[in-house]
């Protein structure tokens, strides 16, 4: 199956704001020439992403900084493109996915390879991450509650049994699992009225419900790294050799400092 990268994030800007985005597209004759830098490109290390949806800029000088960006669709071998290295998240390089640091120096594209028209990337943008944002909750909800189901299980290994009774008789863990299992539920509810909302009309119509669950990932990062995952868990919550910590990583939305989708 073929897949593709999205890439918007910049090295040298901060690309939370879409108007920032810097690398260059500019038009020649019956192509366009592509310069600059990406890095975080989700699935970039990946060998069957076959194509990477490029934002960048067409017309730096537009005095509207909402219309100077657009977007391709480049394929991931077109000369010119080197993926240098895989970063990092807690430690792990996320194999075969991987986030990549991607240069592109002088690649050629089609003119046909622009999507929607010139100016108008960052209005596909903003189309493209609302329902993004509701994807990436409902990841956020389903790695909270496995971590929720790894906290049960380890308050009922009558192995552990710290000051004379077991984990599961101890108040502020019973206390732990009644708000885990409160936000998380609460949390689906706030993702499914975004998605009914959105499903009635669009992702405009839905603004205000997707701004909403954009609050909820915090909640459900603190059950799963902080109370159920972590704490729980004792020193496996620090270790990458235990399950505990893994929901975090394999969870964009629970990583500290992803904010744009
Ligand atoms: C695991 C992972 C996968 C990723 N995959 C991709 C991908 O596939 N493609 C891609 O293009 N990018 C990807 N990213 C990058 C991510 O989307 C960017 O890091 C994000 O957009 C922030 O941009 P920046 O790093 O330039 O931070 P900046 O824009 O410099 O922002 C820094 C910090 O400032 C704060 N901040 C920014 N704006 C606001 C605001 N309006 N209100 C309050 N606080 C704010 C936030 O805490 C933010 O983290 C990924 C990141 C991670 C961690």
């Amino acid at each position: 199956m073929r897949r593709s990268g999205f890439l918007m994030t910049e090295p040298d800007i901060a690309s939370s704001d879409g108007s920032n985005i810097q690398l260059r597209m500019e038009r020649k004759g019956d192509h366009y020439l592509l310069n600059g830098s990406k890095w975080w490109s989700s699935g970039a290390g990946d060998d069957r992403c076959k194509i990477f949806i490029v934002m960048g800029k067409t017309d730096p000088n537009n005095p509207d900084r909402f219309r100077q960006q657009s977007m391709m669709l480049v394929p991931a071998g077109t000369p010119g493109i080197t993926v240098h290295r895989m970063l990092s998240v807690y430690g792990y390089d996320d194999a075969p996915h991987g986030h990549g640091h991607v240069t592109f120096e002088n690649v050629k594209v089609p003119l046909d390879a622009l999507i929607l028209g010139e100016g108008r990337g960052n209005e596909i943008m903003q189309g493209r991450l609302g329902p993004g944002r509701i994807h990436h909750c409902m990841r956020a909800i389903g790695a909270a509650e496995v971590a929720l189901e790894w906290m049960i299980h380890r308050m009922w290994d009558d192995r552990k049994i710290p000051f004379g009774k077991p984990l599961r008789e101890h108040g502020v863990l019973i206390d732990w699992v009644a708000r885990a299992r409160m936000e998380i539920d609460a949390s689906r509810l706030v993702v499914l009225n975004a998605a009914i909302k959105i499903d009635q009309k669009d992702a405009k119509f839905a603004l205000k419900e997707i701004a909403e669950v954009s609050y909820f990932p915090i909640l459900v990062r603190r059950v799963m790294l902080m109370d159920c995952a972590g704490q729980g868990h004792g020193p496996n919550n620090v270790s990458y050799h235990h399950r505990p910590r893994r929901p975090g990583p394999r969870c964009r939305w629970c990583v500290p400092g992803h904010t744009s989708c």
